[in-house]
């Protein structure tokens, strides 16, 4: 696990996007405390020094930017900046939360996208939006995209997903990825939203415990033999990304095949 954490893996800016209530910012402490635990790293143990800073609420390398509407924003978060600049005091990652990010500004964009393309040594950047589409467009394509899904649709729909979402549990269990593909006939794009969401959070998870913080997903998947590789997950992310964008003639079908041989190729080697 320490070798996920400490090998480089990790993406040194992210954007967790969703809507106010989905757990964002619990899951942004949750992952300093499993990236920076002393005892367990991965799966945070509650006691140790970083743990229980933590929980009585301050650790010095984990660095909260609220984005101040009045007075001169672009001074503020430059401070926090230049605060960074050395390596982190005692932990291995540290953690730089900006919310919500939608609240910088023009000029705090420009100063945050520099940081972000020559970041300070050992430093995450988490940017938490409930609407990104109001970020600056370069900020965006610069971070690791983690989507947080408002509560699942229940009703009619309800019932397809869950056996959509258990047909991709199948594939990581061990099954025929090509079985999905069953799951998907009928789809077609006004039906995309569905599968997209169970995807979405399939991938957080996965990527998580790329991450080695296994401790944060769903005990389900936690159980089965995983060894998400990060590049792999990347090829993922742009299939969905292509899928969400996609025009009228894009081959849905090949689209979700494609994840579906990927996501078997996740299994331990
Ligand atoms: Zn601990």
């Amino acid at each position: 696990m320490r070798h996920y954490i400490t090998s480089g893996h990790l993406p040194q800016s992210l954007l967790f996007a969703g809507a106010a209530g989905s757990g964002k910012t619990r899951q942004a402490m949750d992952f300093f405390k499993s990236l920076n635990c002393i005892e367990s790293p991965g799966s945070p143990c509650g006691r140790c020094a970083v743990c229980f800073k933590l929980r009585s609420g301050s650790h010095p390398d984990l660095v909260v930017f609220e984005p101040p509407v009045v007075g001169r924003q672009v001074d503020a978060l430059r401070e926090v900046l230049d605060g960074i600049r050395l390596r982190p005091f005692e932990a291995r990652q540290r953690l730089v939360l900006i919310e919500p990010a939608e609240d910088l500004n023009k000029s705090s964009s420009n100063a945050l996208l520099k940081a972000l393309e020559e970041p300070p040594p050992a430093t995450v950047f988490i940017l938490i939006s409930h609407n990104p589409a109001l970020l600056l467009p370069t900020i965006v394509s610069r971070c690791q995209v983690l989507r947080f899904a408002p509560s699942a649709p229940a009703g009619e729909g309800a019932a397809d997903l869950a056996e959509f979402r258990s047909a991709v549990r199948e594939i990581l269990a061990g099954g025929d990825p090509l079985a999905l593909m069953a799951k998907v006939q009928p789809l077609d794009r006004e039906e995309l939203a569905g599968p997209l969401s169970v995807l979405d959070a399939l991938l957080r998870d996965l990527w998580l415990l790329s991450c080695g913080a296994a401790s944060l997903v769903a005990a389900e998947l936690a159980g089965l033999d995983l060894r998400p590789d990060y590049y792999e997950l990347d090829e993922i992310w742009q299939l969905l990304r292509g899928l969400r964008r996609g025009g009228e003639n894009q081959n849905l079908k090949a689209a979700f095949a494609e994840i579906a041989i990927r996501l078997g190729r996740l299994r331990a080697a």
